[in-house]
């Protein structure tokens, strides 16, 4: 079958994808997006987005991420569901290879986002699905009424465990330090859920182990940080909430990185920002920020790389 070809490919439907969909099709460059297996990214795993401006009320990450993709598809995308398996950067066009199909490209803008981060205990990956999630908004419910744990100390974390506990019957929040990195106001919110006694918090702890059975999880096994014994927390359910990683290994060796994979662009002012090391390639959002990580700055990203993207295909 003859590959497919797209003046831009956005690979990516997460905030940074759409929003550079959206300048490229405006811009008349009919682009092609391939959403990936989580079409709407990371925002499609959360409750209410509270900091997109002009929302002045909570919306729902899915809703949210549905508005997207309307309004690119309006002017002018395609959105294909498929996720890219292999890269040929060094020729023109550029070709890409997913489980769909072939597709080509003169410009391709890289906007794959981050996945979750496991603690890479050999228990996890045992339960995954039978008790250990990487995302309550998506399993939470599973667990009403029942005892979980959270563990990490940022944002997500912290939201995670307010949002569970209006479902389960008890949570506790498992962070290695005492300190939050989570944004103020959600920590001043975790505080009252705290001292409500709706939240307990088991600070300075790292998880050893995950316990279970053939059914699934029953606990935890926790080590503390600062010297006081091993103990076991008895849980149905264990929310992993320690970051992302950036979703790059496909540019391994292609495209320049940092060592935690996160692409290098070339930054600074000026048209040429969201350039990567191949000319005509250009990176956004997630994939290339270890710095801010929001879906405003993913979304303005995605806006740069499709005005860079234009520039270089008319110059
Ligand atoms: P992502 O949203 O990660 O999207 C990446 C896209 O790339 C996905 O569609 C994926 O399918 C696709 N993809 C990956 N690999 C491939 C491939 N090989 N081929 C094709 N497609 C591929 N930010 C806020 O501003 N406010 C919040 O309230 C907020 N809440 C959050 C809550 C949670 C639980 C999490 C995890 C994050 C939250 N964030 C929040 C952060 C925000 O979600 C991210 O900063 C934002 O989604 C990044 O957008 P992105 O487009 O770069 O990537
Ligand atoms: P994050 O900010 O990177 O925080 C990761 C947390 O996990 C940290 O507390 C870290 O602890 C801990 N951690 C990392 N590795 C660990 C390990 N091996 N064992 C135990 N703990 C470990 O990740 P995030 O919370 O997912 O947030 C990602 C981005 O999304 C951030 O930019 C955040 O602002 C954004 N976000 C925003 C909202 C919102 O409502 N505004 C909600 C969710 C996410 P240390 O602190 O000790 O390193």
């Amino acid at each position: 079958m003859a590959a497919r070809h797209a003046r831009v490919i956005v690979l990516g439907s997460g905030p940074a994808g759409y929003t550079a969909a959206l300048y490229a099709a405006r811009g008349g460059y009919s682009p092609l997006i391939l959403t990936g297996v989580q079409k709407g990214g990371q925002l499609v795993t959360t409750s209410n987005i509270e900091n997109w401006p002009a929302e002045h009320a909570a919306v729902l990450g899915v809703d949210l991420m549905e508005r997207f993709e309307e309004q690119a598809v309006r002017f002018g995308t395609e959105v294909l569901f498929d996720e890219i398996a292999s890269v040929v950067l060094t020729e023109r066009p550029f070709r890409l290879t997913g489980a769909e199909g072939e597709y080509t490209c003169d410009a391709l803008i890289i906007a794959t986002g981050a996945s979750p981060r496991y603690l890479g205990l050999p228990a996890e990956q045992r339960f995954l699905g039978r008790g250990v999630s990487t995302c309550a908004t998506c399993d939470g419910y599973f667990f009403k009424g029942q005892s979980v744990a959270i563990v990490g100390g940022g944002s997500t974390a912290v939201l995670e465990a307010i949002d569970l506990s209006n479902i389960a019957g008890s949570v506790t929040l498992i962070h290695r330090r005492e300190e939050f990195t989570a944004e103020a106001i959600l920590v001043e919110r975790l505080k009252q859920r705290v001292a409500q006694g709706r939240i307990t918090l088991a600070l300075n702890q790292m998880v050893e182990d995950i316990l279970g059975t053939d059914a699934g999880v029953t606990g935890v096994r926790l080590r503390s940080t600062v010297g006081t014994p091993t103990r076991d927390l008895a849980v149905a359910g264990v929310f992993i909430a320690i970051g992302h990683r950036p979703n790059t290994a496909l540019f391994q060796s292609v495209l320049k990185m940092d060592t935690t994979g996160y692409l290098r662009t070339r930054g600074g002012p000026g048209p040429g920002a969201t350039a990567t090391n191949i000319e005509g390639v250009f990176a956004a959002g997630d994939a290339q920020d270890p710095t801010y990580r929001q879906a405003v700055t993913a979304a303005g990203s995605g806006c740069q790389a499709a005005l860079d993207a234009g520039w270089f295909l008319s110059s």
